[in-house]
Order: C-alpha cells, then sequence, then structure tokens
C-alpha cells in the first residue's frame, strides 16, 4: 500500500499536533508531503526536521529568504496546496483565513479533512458543490460532525429525522446567568473537558461554537436546521446522535480525545485501530440537559442563521470574530458578546453570497458593521 500524502495546514495548533501524532502512531500508513504554520517558525522547523516534508508554508510571514522556508504569506500557502501532490488536506487553521486553504484544496484535486468550521458556515453550499463536481470527499474532522458522519454512512437519509449534536455546555453551564456581566477573561478560558485555542474556547463557553457547528452541520448534511437539535452533555463521550424515524437514537460514544476524529477522517473509508485509549463504560455516569435561552443566546441566534440562510451565517461568524477579540481585549463585558453579534444579525444579510468573492465581501462588510457597532457602544460607556 502506498503511504497516504498528508498536507497538514495550522501543523502548530492543537489538530496540527493530533495529525502528527497519528501520524506517528502509524509508520508507513501515512506521508507528510507539505506542512504550513501562520507565524510560529520555531515549531515549524521542528516539525520539518521530524517529518521532512518537500515544502513548508510560514502563511503570516512574507520574508523571504530563509532557506528552509518554501513558501511564504497566503499566496504562497496557496501555492503549496496546489503545486504539492497529495491525497488529502487536513485544514486546522483556525478562524475565516481557513477558506481561501479550502477552497484552493478541493479545487486542486484533493480530498479535506476539515477542521475550520468557518469553511462550511461561511462558504458551505458553494465548497459542497464544486467537491461533489470534483468527486472529491470534504471528512469533518470536528468530534460532532465526525460523529454524525460516521453515523450516517450506509444509512438512507429518508430513514433519518433528526441529527443530534451535543455540547460540554462550557464553563458556566451552573452559573447564575444574572452574573454573566462579571465573567472575566480567565474565567471564561477554562475549560471543562477540550483544551483548545483561545478563541475556540470563548466560544465554547458562550455556545457560539455550537451555533457555528449547528450552521456546519445543515451545510454538510444536506439537512434542515428545523431537524437538527442541541443537548447539553458534559461529559462529552457522546459526540453527537442521530434519531431514525421510527424513534431510535444511535450515538457515538468515544473518549473526548481529538485524534480519533482525525484518524477516521485520515483512514477514511477503512476505520483502523487507534492507539489513544479506549472508553469503558462501567462506571461512567453520562447525562443531558436542555440547553437554555438566558444562559446561551448565542446557540439560538445561530438556529434563526441557519434558518435564514444567505449572508446571515457568513455575518453571525465575522461578528463573533469581532467580538470575541473586543471581549479578550477587555473593550466589551462577556454577555457584550451576544449583544454584538445580535445587533449585526440585525441589519440586512439578505443577499446571497454566489461566489468566493461574495463570501469574502460579504464577511468584510459584516466585520466593518460590527466593528461600527462596537464603536457605538464604546462612545456610551
Ligand atoms: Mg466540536
Amino acid at each position: 500500500m502506498q503511504p497516504k500524502r498528508i498536507i497538514l495546514l495550522g501543523a502548530t495548533g492543537s489538530i496540527g499536533a493530533g495529525t502528527l501524532d497519528i501520524i506517528r502512531s502509524h509508520p508507513g500508513r501515512f506521508n507528510l508531503a507539505a506542512v504550513s504554520a501562520h507565524r510560529s517558525a520555531e515549531a515549524l522547523r521542528k516539525i520539518t526536521a521530524e517529518f521532512s516534508p518537500r515544502a513548508c508554508a510560514l502563511s503570516g510571514s512574507d520574508r523571504e529568504g530563509a532557506g528552509w522556508i518554501t513558501h511564504f504569506g497566503m499566496q504562497g500557502l496557496l501555492r503549496m496546496i496546489e503545486e504539492t501532490e497529495a491525497d488529502i488536506v487536513v485544514n486546522g487553521i483556525a478562524g475565516a483565513a481557513g477558506l481561501l486553504p479550502s477552497w484552493k484544496a478541493v479545487t486542486s484535486g484533493k480530498d479535506l479533512a476539515l477542521a475550520n468550521k468557518e469553511t462550511i458556515v461561511t462558504a458551505g453550499p458553494l465548497i459542497m458543490k464544486e467537491a461533489g463536481r470534483l468527486g472529491r470527499s470534504i471528512l469533518p474532522v470536528d468530534s460532532e460532525h465526525s460523529a454524525l458522519f460516521q453515523l450516517l454512512r450506509g444509512r438512507s437519509p429518508s430513514d433519518v429525522e433528526q441529527l443530534i449534536l451535543t455540547a460540554s455546555g462550557g464553563p458556566f453551564r451552573d452559573r447564575d446567568p444574572e452574573t454573566f456581566g462579571a465573567i472575566s477573561l480567565e474565567e471564561t478560558l477554562r475549560h471543562p473537558t477540550w483544551n483548545m485555542g483561545g478563541k475556540i474556547t470563548i466560544d465554547s463557553a458562550t455556545m457560539a461554537n455550537k451555533g457555528l457547528e449547528v450552521i456546519e452541520a445543515r451545510h454538510l448534511f444536506g439537512i434542515d436546521a428545523s431537524r437538527i437539535e442541541v443537548v447539553i452533555h458534559p461529559q462529552s463521550m457522546v459526540h453527537s446522535l442521530i434519531r431514525t424515524v421510527e424513534g431510535s437514537m444511535y450515538a457515538q460514544i468515544s473518549k473526548p480525545d481529538m485524534r480519533i476524529p482525525i484518524q477516521n477522517a485520515l483512514t477514511y473509508p477503512e476505520l483502523v485501530p487507534c492507539p489513544f485509549g479506549r472508553l469503558e463504560l462501567a462506571g461512567e455516569q453520562l447525562s443531558f440537559f436542555k440547553p437554555d435561552k438566558k444562559r446561551y443566546p448565542l446557540l439560538f441566534l445561530a438556529f434563526e442563521t441557519a434558518a435564514l440562510g444567505a449572508g446571515y451565517p457568513i455575518a453571525f461568524n465575522a461578528a463573533d470574530e469581532v467580538a470575541v477579540e473586543a471581549f479578550t481585549a477587555g473593550r466589551i463585558p462577556f454577555t457584550g458578546i451576544a449583544e454584538l453579534v445580535e445587533e449585526t444579525l440585525s441589519l440586512d444579510w439578505s443577499g446571497a453570497a454566489e461566489d468566493l468573492e461574495a463570501v469574502t465581501e460579504t464577511d468584510r462588510l459584516a466585520r466593518e458593521a460590527c466593528a461600527r457597532l462596537l464603536d457605538t457602544r464604546g462612545g456610551k460607556q
């Protein structure tokens, strides 16, 4: 068997580290063909020393000349994806910056293992259509969507009534919502189960992250938002469920370790043994709750956004990024994140984003609109 050739984007983040662990654990099965980081040159250098990829990119730097780096800047990164012969691109880039690399991966004829949810949230219909046209697979790496992908395999769409995504509920699931205005950045960054980056940890506390996942599930699996549900499941062992029409539910249950969904994307369509621990159910308690609107307004806004479609999901995502940044910088309280996103969504985003340029333009306009709302707010304080 020829090793599967992988291009890994965002190699120094948590998805990158997990992917490298999977490659290490299966000698001869995978080959790291190319790798990218944003600015962490030192960490990238260690990875290239260990795996000897043919190409490597530093997407956040335009500095030419450091001999061992073959590609610089976003344009260099896109060229690397296009030029490198590979079977699959793992996109672990955080935020809206992941969109163009995802698009390039699919249009240059590679499968896409996708951890960048912004790709599907902002350009889902476009990229799903393009992947279908070119016969490429989009394999979700996010634990919930990976679970749904596995649960739906080989099942007729008409048998499935509902997709049910689980959520940890974040660090404030038991805190009195009346005190949410006083939540500090430090408290927000303490996540109970998953160890992730800063923005996604804040999104997990507000459940904007789950909201993005609802929108993502809608596009990935072509199912109406009204047939998607979210339940809070603090143990993070059931990663998602489906409900079939006769009333049964099927769940995917495993340790909360990102390396399992990463491996399943990399070995698709096969399942192979994973060295990162199996779960024993004896002695475990699994619990489930309904999320409430007062505690998680962004989740409920996301359902409305998913139903509205057009430019609304792009605006939701853009406004959330601007608002989280403002919270991180101490400009707004925790409760201001949802308020800013809601104010941005109350503007008109009904224009359809028919191509990638329209997606990036809507994204830009939404960021500007949100930043203006933020400045107005600042003036009032
Ligand atoms: Mg997730």
